[in-house]
């Protein structure tokens, strides 16, 4: 029995933070986990920042919901679920990722959770757990599933060493040399192909 496990963001839809960003003219919001290491800290930021502004979870979902996900996800997507159980593996937020889940039909997705309180500011994050997509395959693995995952950066690098195969997809160039032992490939033809060629079933 095979998995396919896939990214999120960048993959199938925009960076969330970065596309909130342009759309809201926030730059500070630009920030991500290459200008600041410290995950912890970048979200403490992030949250103090969209406390300034007065953005709750409500008019953060309104912007987000204007978010289309990236050509040809959709259709990427219906073809990878015709072939193989999928699951989306992300560092995003339930809360934030919905409005772009609806528009993707709603594939199961493993992240994170927001705080929220009475009146949708935004008081915590959670982390479901620590190497999320890395732990999720293993498990997965104990379930008897060979696992092809695929993703674009960083974050996904523990994930796709885990699978029995890795896939990096739109990754950039300096991903690409620290980590020739996943193929590499840019548009979703080629993804799929390379699904194909991974996959045991022929
Ligand atoms: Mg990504």
């Amino acid at each position: 029995m095979e998995l396919a496990c896939l990214d999120l963001e960048g993959v199938l839809i925009p960076e969330i933070w970065i596309a909130f960003a342009e759309k809201t003219g926030i730059e500070e919001l630009k920030a991500t986990t290459r200008d600041i290491p410290d995950y912890d800290v970048l979200m403490t930021q992030r949250l103090r920042i969209l406390d300034e502004h007065g953005y709750g979870l409500n008019e953060i979902q309104e912007v987000i919901s204007t978010l289309e996900p990236l050509e040809g996800a959709r259709e990427f997507l219906d073809w990878l679920r015709e072939r193989f159980q999928v699951v989306i593996l992300s560092d995003t937020f339930y809360e934030f990722a919905m409005p772009l889940m609806a528009k993707l039909g709603f594939p199961a997705l493993l992240c994170h959770k927001l705080e929220v309180d009475e009146n949708g500011r935004i008081t915590n994050y959670l982390l479901r757990q620590r190497d999320p997509k890395r732990q999720s395959v293993r498990a997965f693995q104990l379930l008897n599933y060979r696992v092809i995952a695929a993703g674009d950066s960083y974050n996904d690098t523990t994930m796709l060493a885990q699978a029995e195969a890795g896939i990096l997809f739109h990754a950039p160039k300096n991903v690409i040399e620290e980590f020739p032992q996943f193929p590499a490939v840019h548009d979703f033809e080629e993804l799929k192909a390379t699904f194909l060629r991974l996959s045991n079933r022929h």
